[in-house]
């Protein structure tokens, strides 16, 4: 069976008043049936619009995307129509996406209807069940959308998503616009529903303890590139390219102890603008390994030999010894 999702060489570039916004400058990734690849970053390093260009919300400049096989890129909105039940976006914030003049019951069956998986009455038993699986009760139903809290929300949208069974969920930061208190209960009803229906997610977010939880591999996004991708507990347990490290450094940790004792990165600076980006790597300005070689020569995306391990940084050797930024910032 082909990837449920393989990017190729994507590219988001449009004109400002002030030149060419690269907002995605070349990103490739794969998902497997079933796997959920996390897609970190700062906000402004394109990752949203990875998620936009995936599902045609946005057009992609350059490149390929390809879903279960069949390159999605260049179809008409007509082309892509029936292929939509197949992959679905989970936004951040759900209000927007929830017709508020439907009940809960029809905007979950709404995508049943239009792609002709069922009649009304089957729909709206879908539904149902649906409502159960995503934890809401049964009379919640007949509500409109905006007499529903936003976890409420949140679970609509997610069972709506559902509801066709697609190959591949895309869920962009779909915690973040939430309370604190019921981030967790969200993100968990998700980690259930994938492992239950065996859905290949793409899951965006800067939510590092989220993606770990959830994610089986992990791509980190800086500047509209991909500067590592590895299995999730690779990362996480050696970090390579000096911006994951610092990301990872500035992550919260559960052990107060812990955080006060470990050597932190403090990046210097903001993201620059994706107008304009700096030659060479694009971290060279924030990087405190930064050589003179990284202003001008762009590092390539490279897999580690003998690695599922992709890392972009010069001075990440082929045997995968790399340097540690946290050191060199603190010294
Ligand atoms: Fe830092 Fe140079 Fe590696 Fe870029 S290539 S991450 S600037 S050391
Ligand atoms: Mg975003």
């Amino acid at each position: 069976t082909p990837p449920v999702l393989e990017v190729r060489d994507l590219q988001r570039h449009f004109t400002a008043a002030k030149g060419t916004v690269r907002a995605v400058d070349g990103v490739s990734l794969t998902i497997g049936p079933g796997e959920v690849v996390g897609l970190v970053g700062e906000s402004g390093s394109g990752k949203s619009t990875v998620g936009r260009c995936v599902v045609r919300l946005d057009q992609p400049t350059g490149g390929t995307v390809r879903i279960n096989g069949t390159d999605v890129t260049t179809l008409s909105r007509r082309a892509l129509r029936p292929l939509r039940k197949d992959f679905h976006l989970v936004f951040q914030d759900p209000s927007s996406s929830l017709d508020p003049r439907m009940s809960v019951r029809q905007i979950i069956a709404e995508p049943l209807r239009l792609h002709r998986l069922a009649d009304r009455k089957g729909a709206a038993e879908k539904a149902d069940a649906l409502l159960a699986q995503v934890g809401l009760r049964p009379e919640l139903g007949d509500r409109s959308p905006h007499e529903l809290s936003g976890g409420q929300r949140q679970r609509v949208s997610i069972a709506r998503a559902l509801s066709v069974d697609p190959s591949l969920l895309v869920a962009d930061e779909p915690t973040s616009a939430l309370d604190v208190s019921v981030q967790a209960a969200v993100l968990n009803l998700l980690a259930d529903l994938q492992r239950e229906r065996g859905f290949g997610c793409l899951f965006i977010t800067h939510d590092l303890a989220a993606v770990e939880y959830l994610a089986d591999r992990i791509a980190v996004m800086y500047l509209g590139r991909i500067v590592e991708q590895a299995p999730a507990a690779e990362l996480f347990a050696a970090p390579k390219h000096p911006y994951t490290q610092a990301l990872l450094s500035a992550a919260p940790v559960p052990d107060p102890e812990e955080q006060r004792t470990r050597e932190r990165i403090v990046l210097g600076g903001d993201l620059p603008s994706p107008l304009d980006p700096p030659p060479g790597c694009h971290f060279h300005t924030r990087c405190p390994l930064a050589t003179d070689r990284c202003r001008t020569e762009t590092p390539a995306l490279r897999t580690l030999p003998g690695s599922t391990r992709e890392v972009a940084c010069h001075l990440v050797t082929d045997d995968g010894t790399a340097p540690d930024a946290t050191r060199a910032a603190v010294s």
